[in-house]
C-alpha cells in the first residue's frame, strides 16, 4: 500500500485529516485512482462545500492494489483489498466486508491522521453509505453528492433535512413543539419578527426503487384543495435519454428530458397552481426500453409536496425560518431552509447557513486556534515572541477572504515575573500561584500584532477568530497562550 499527501495544512495533531482508501483498482489503475481522488478533493474543498474550512482540514489518499477492478454486486464481494459491494444491482448502498482491513490501512497515514477515513469504490455509478466509512464511488456524476452528504453527517452535528429519513437531531433541527422564537438557530432568522411556521405537505413520499420495465409504476395521493403551488422531486437511474422515462400527473404527461448518463440523477418539477380538492395520480412509465446489457431504467425515489403562496411559505432557499420535516414515522421536526441546504438536497453543493456555522464550530472545538508559539532571541536584548495560529484570516494559504468576512484579534498581557522567594513558595519554578502576584497588564502596542518584541516576564496572549459565517460559536473560536519569558 501507498500513501499520498494530497492537501496537507499542517500537523496531524492540530487538523482534521480525511483519509480516502480506494478499492478495486488494481496496480495499473493507480494512476485513474489519484486522478479520482485528486477530482473528488477539488469538488469538495475547491470552491464550495467545505472550501471555507480547508484550512483546518488535511487531505490524504492511500492505494491499495487490488486484484479484481471494481466492486462487488448481488450481496459478493470481489477479491478486492476491502471487499466493498452492493447489495443488489440497484444503484443505492454500497457495504465493506473487510472494515478490519480498511481500519489497518488507514493508519499508515500517521499516529493521528486517521479522522475521517473514507473508502471510494471503483465504479461509475451512484451509490454509498455513511457510518464509521464514509463510503461513495469514483462516479463524475454522484460521487461527492454521496460524500459531501454523508460527511457532513460525520464531520457536523447534524441530523437529515429531508423527509422520509429516520434521525433528526443536531443543529439543523428542532422539535415541532418548541416555541419558534426559541429555535437554536434563532440567530439566523432573516425576518425575525415575522417567525412563522412554512406552510406546507407532502402528499409522496415514496423510495421506490423500481425497475420500469416491470410496468407502469402508479401513487395515489388526495389532496385538500388549500394550497397554491407544489413541488415534484424524483430522483431515477438508466434514463440516459429522451423519453427514458414517462411521468405524467392525472394523465398529463410533463415533459421528459434525458439527461445524457446512467447514473442517478435528481429532478425537480415546480407547478404554480395547487391541486384540486379530491384523489389525484403520479404514474411513472418506461419510454424507450433500455438497450440489452445497459443499466435498468430505475425510479429510485418521489416526493411530492403542496405549498401555499408567499408569504405563507417562502420558496427562496436563502430564507432562514421555520420549515416542517416529516419523518418516516410521520413525526415532524422543523428545519432552517426550504431547499438551500445539501443535508436536504442531495443535489445542492452548498450547506445552509445554520449547518455551515455548526461545521465551523464543531471543527474547532476539536482543534487549537494556536498551532505554535515560539520564543526566541534575535541578538543580544528584547526577546521576541511569535504567534502562528491555524491558517485562516490573513494566513490563508489562497490568500485572505477580507476582513469583513474573517479576521483574527490578538491581544497581549504582561506581568512581572514572580521572585525565586515567590515562586518556590507556590511549589518550584515555573509554577504560578495565582493571587500572589501582580494582576496582568493590556499591552495594547502589541494589539493584533502575531509577531511582539517583549521583555522578561511573564506573557499571555489571547486570539480569537470571527467570521461572518459564524454568529454564535460558544467559546471555541478562542485561543489562549500563558509563559514565562526569559532575558536574551
Ligand atoms: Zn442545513
Amino acid at each position: 500500500m501507498e500513501v499520498f499527501e494530497i492537501i496537507k495544512n499542517g500537523p496531524s495533531e492540530n487538523r482534521i485529516d480525511v483519509v480516502f482508501m480506494g478499492d478495486g483498482y488494481t496496480p495499473s489503475e493507480k494512476p485513474k485512482f489519484l486522478s479520482d481522488i485528486r477530482r473528488l478533493t477539488s469538488d469538495m474543498w475547491g470552491a464550495q462545500t467545505f472550501a471555507s474550512v480547508l484550512p483546518l482540514f488535511n487531505i490524504w489518499a492511500v492505494f491499495a492494489p487490488s486484484n479484481d477492478s471494481g466492486i462487488g454486486v448481488g450481496g459478493k464481494p470481489k477479491d478486492t483489498p476491502f471487499g466493498l459491494y452492493r447489495d443488489g444491482t440497484e444503484l443505492r448502498g454500497i457495504y465493506c466486508s473487510k472494515p478490519n482491513e480498511a481500519r489497518k490501512a488507514c493508519t499508515l497515514t500517521g499516529p493521528a491522521a486517521c479522522d475521517y477515513p473514507s473508502l471510494i469504490a471503483n465504479d461509475d455509478y451512484y451509490g454509498g453509505l455513511g457510518g464509521e466509512f464514509v463510503i461513495s464511488t469514483r462516479s463524475n456524476i454522484s460521487g461527492t453528492v454521496v460524500l459531501r452528504h454523508e460527511m457532513g453527517h460525520n464531520l457536523v452535528e447534524v441530523g437529515e433535512e429531508y423527509d422520509g429519513g429516520q434521525v433528526y437531531s443536531g443543529v439543523n433541527s428542532e422539535p415541532a413543539d418548541r416555541p419558534l422564537s426559541e429555535l437554536k438557530w434563532a440567530h439566523w432568522f432573516t425576518d425575525p419578527d415575522n417567525i412563522a411556521e412554512q406552510k406546507s405537505v407532502v402528499r409522496v413520499q415514496d423510495y421506490a426503487w423500481y425497475d420500469l420495465s416491470h410496468g407502469a409504476y402508479t401513487l395515489n395521493f388526495s389532496s385538500d384543495g388549500t394550497y397554491a403551488r407544489w413541488g415534484l422531486k424524483i430522483s431515477a437511474s438508466g434514463v440516459d435519454v429522451d423519453d427514458a422515462m414517462r411521468v405524467s400527473v392525472d394523465g398529463v404527461g410533463l415533459e421528459w428530458r434525458g439527461v445524457g448518463h446512467l447514473d442517478r440523477s435528481f429532478f425537480d418539477v415546480r407547478a404554480d397552481s395547487g391541486f384540486e380538492k379530491g384523489d389525484h395520480t403520479l404514474t411513472f412509465a418506461l419510454g424507450i426500453p433500455a438497450p440489452p446489457g445497459a443499466p435498468i431504467r430505475q425510479l429510485c425515489s418521489v416526493q411530492l409536496i403542496e405549498y401555499a403562496a408567499e408569504p405563507a411559505f417562502h420558496m427562496d432557499n436563502s430564507y432562514i425560518s421555520a420549515y416542517p420535516t416529516i419523518s418516516q414515522s410521520g413525526t415532524k421536526t422543523y428545519r432552517p431552509t426550504n431547499e438551500g441546504c445539501l443535508m436536504r438536497n442531495m443535489g445542492l453543493p452548498i450547506f445552509c447557513s445554520v449547518c455551515k456555522e455548526g461545521l465551523w464550530t464543531s471543527l474547532l472545538s476539536r482543534l487549537h486556534l494556536i498551532d505554535t508559539i515560539t520564543t526566541t532571541c534575535p541578538g543580544p536584548g528584547a526577546p521576541l515572541i511569535t504567534v502562528t495560529p491555524l491558517p485562516l484570516a490573513q494566513f490563508r494559504p489562497g490568500g485572505d477572504r477580507g476582513r469583513d468576512v474573517e479576521r483574527f484579534a490578538v491581544r497581549w498581557y504582561t506581568r512581572p515575573a514572580p521572585s525565586r522567594l515567590a515562586r518556590q513558595a507556590v511549589g518550584g519554578a515555573g509554577q504560578i500561584g495565582n493571587g500572589t502576584t501582580e494582576a496582568w497588564r493590556r499591552v495594547r502596542e502589541l494589539d493584533d500584532l502575531f509577531v511582539g518584541t517583549v521583555h522578561p516576564g511573564m506573557w499571555r496572549v489571547e486570539v480569537e477568530f470571527r467570521s461572518v459565517e459564524v454568529r454564535s460559536e460558544g467559546g471555541v473560536m478562542e485561543g489562549r497562550w500563558e509563559g514565562r519569558v526569559e532575558g536574551c
